[in-house]
């Protein structure tokens, strides 16, 4: 017989362990020590838990990269230890970190599951011990002798879905995510329910490797009706660009205006990478389907296609560190390396 399922959880911060302040009714960060005084059915698992708290915890709207390695470095120095991996994050930008991560630990074989919560571990009527309770059974599920779940996933509200294919929709229902171009890898009701038809199937030629950088060289930028040339001129015209997300209209659409299409060929020209993301939170871009878009293709944009903006994003600060081509950087990019992409 095996031994017991061993998780490392992992606490960043966020509401799930955070306390109001007594005057001020704010909320922040507190000790990992005292979040988990107030789960006793912690013990009850049919798993063996280690813990690992970031200190000081932090709100999760002051994460960034560094704190990515820092997730990165845990999970894979511990990585033959473990099972699998819970990381407790605030929602805020836990579909960022999961997206990063996703990208960050190429061909997992155990989980990483992120979840958090919108109400404090020690509010009545909180979601955070259901949130955190599921998200360790479903890491530690096993099939024969293996994970089930060999992926970055995010566990809210009765769902675990691929973590990037995840956005935060809502601030303040406890439904907080979606992944509308992609179904639930699991639900919970009376039974946990994995889907197994949509896991993500590993090339299981290539073994687990971690990837440690990223680049914060890379801008976003959200079109709009009036949008001025000389801001986004502006903008562009930064040289510490390296690459770009435009959020478009619809099925990746934009104002056919020629000072627009002429700043994006001439910076593509000078080596800068500009992707084409929807601004929609479901359905793809498709490129030359209306006139309003042929152009974009025409001087060079790369297709985002049904991605969220966080994955465009980290993908991108992914990539650019990888020294490609800009042949296989086009291709590298519009193919999916870890189930971000239909
Ligand atoms: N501001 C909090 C955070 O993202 C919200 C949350 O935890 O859900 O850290």
């Amino acid at each position: 017989m095996r031994n017991r399922t061993h998780i490392l959880l992992i606490y960043t911060g966020g509401t799930i362990g955070m306390t109001r302040h007594v005057k001020t009714k704010t909320l922040r960060p507190f000790d990992f020590g005292s979040l988990l005084e107030n789960i006793p059915e912690l013990k009850l698992l049919d798993c063996s838990i280690e813990t690992f708290s970031f200190d000081p915890p932090i709100d999760s709207s002051n994460m960034d990269p560094d704190h990515w390695y820092k997730m990165g470095l845990l999970i894979a120095s511990n990585y033959d230890k473990f099972d699998g991996f819970v990381i407790l994050h605030g929602s805020d930008t836990m579909s960022y970190t999961a997206s990063a991560l996703s990208f960050m630990l190429e061909n997992l074989t155990k989980p990483v599951i992120l979840t958090g919560s919108q109400l404090p571990i020690g509010d009545l009527r909180t979601d955070a011990k259901e949130n955190m309770i599921t998200a360790i059974q479903l890491a530690a599920l096993r099939e024969e002798d293996r994970a089930l779940i060999q992926e970055v996933g995010l566990y809210f509200e009765y769902k675990l879905y691929r973590g990037n294919r995840t956005t935060k929709i809502n601030a303040e229902h406890f439904q907080a995510f979606a992944s509308l171009n992609y179904p639930p890898l699991a639900e919970s009701g009376v039974h946990l329910k994995v889907f197994e038809e949509n896991l993500w199937k590993r090339n299981a030629r290539f073994r687990f490797k971690a990837h440690n950088s990223l680049s914060d060289k890379v801008g976003l930028l959200k079109i709009f009706p009036g949008m001025r040339p000389d801001y986004v001129r502006h903008f562009l015209n930064n040289p510490a660009l390296e690459g770009l997300v435009i959020e478009t209209f619809g099925a990746g659409n934009a104002p056919t205006a020629d000072w627009l299409l002429e700043i994006l060929e001439a910076k593509i020209k000078e080596g800068l990478k500009i992707v084409n993301a929807t601004q929609c939170s479901g359905g793809s871009v498709s490129m030359g389907q209306y006139e309003t878009s042929q152009r974009l293709k025409d001087v060079g944009l790369l297709s985002a296609k049904d991605m969220t903006t966080e994955s465009a994003i980290t993908k991108m600060m992914y990539l650019l560190t990888k020294n490609l081509g800009d042949k296989e950087f086009k291709i590298t990019y519009e193919t999916s390396l870890c189930g971000e992409i239909s």
